[in-house]
């Protein structure tokens, strides 16, 4: 199975894909988790990319790509991928298709959780106090939203368009989204 989970920040995205990466068995690919240990390791990447996370804003596009392309060429997924957080604007998504085409690995299905502003101010709020992620204050998310709503709702009609895109209404607990995505690809 070769998904993309999108959704704004703070949808459950993260939390979902580690429940479903159980489920199908293929690996969850998280370029924020990536990004953030590169960040903690200290790498070349890792040093450009701090400053555009430190404020909300999206990592260049060339920088992610390289980043993407060498997981994706991973050989654990050969069996599929549970992609969450790439891509994030148009330019991704188009180049995201040209390595997947390469490898002869063409996404399946987008799901898309959908939850509305004023539940995920709040979700994040209550983050930022459990997780202590630096990206989780009020300012950096307000960011973050209007980066969503720029550059990321967009990628929702690409994969419309692809007839790949399927909603799913991201409020409820854990379990209940967590089955609603299950029944999505079934
Ligand atoms: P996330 O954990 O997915 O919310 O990502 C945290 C931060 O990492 C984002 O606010 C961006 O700064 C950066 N990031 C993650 N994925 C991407 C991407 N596909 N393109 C650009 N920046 C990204």
């Amino acid at each position: 199975m070769r998904i993309v989970l999108l959704g704004p920040p703070g949808s459950g995205k993260g939390t979902q894909a580690a429940l479903l990466t159980e489920r199908i068995n293929v690996p969850h690919i998280s370029t924020g988790d990536l990004l953030r240990s590169a960040v903690a390791e200290g790498t070349p990447l890792g040093k450009k990319a701090q400053s555009f996370m430190d404020r909300g804003e999206l990592v260049p596009d060339e920088l992610m790509l390289g980043l993407i392309e060498e997981r994706l060429g991973s050989a654990d997924v050969k069996p599929g991928f549970i992609l969450d957080g790439y891509p994030r604007n148009l330019a991704q998504a188009r180049a995201l298709d040209e390595v997947l085409e390469r490898i002869e690995q063409p996404a399946e299905k987008a799901l898309e959780l959908v939850v509305d502003e004023e539940q995920i101010v709040e979700r994040l709020a209550r983050r930022a106090e459990e997780e202590g992620r630096s990206d989780d204050n009020e300012e950096v998310v307000r960011n973050r939203l209007a980066v969503y709503r720029e550059q990321t709702a967009p990628v929702s009609d690409y994969y419309r368009d692809k007839g790949l895109l399927e909603q799913i209404d991201g409020i409820g607990s854990i379990e209940e989204i967590n089955r609603r995505l299950a029944d999505a690809l079934n």
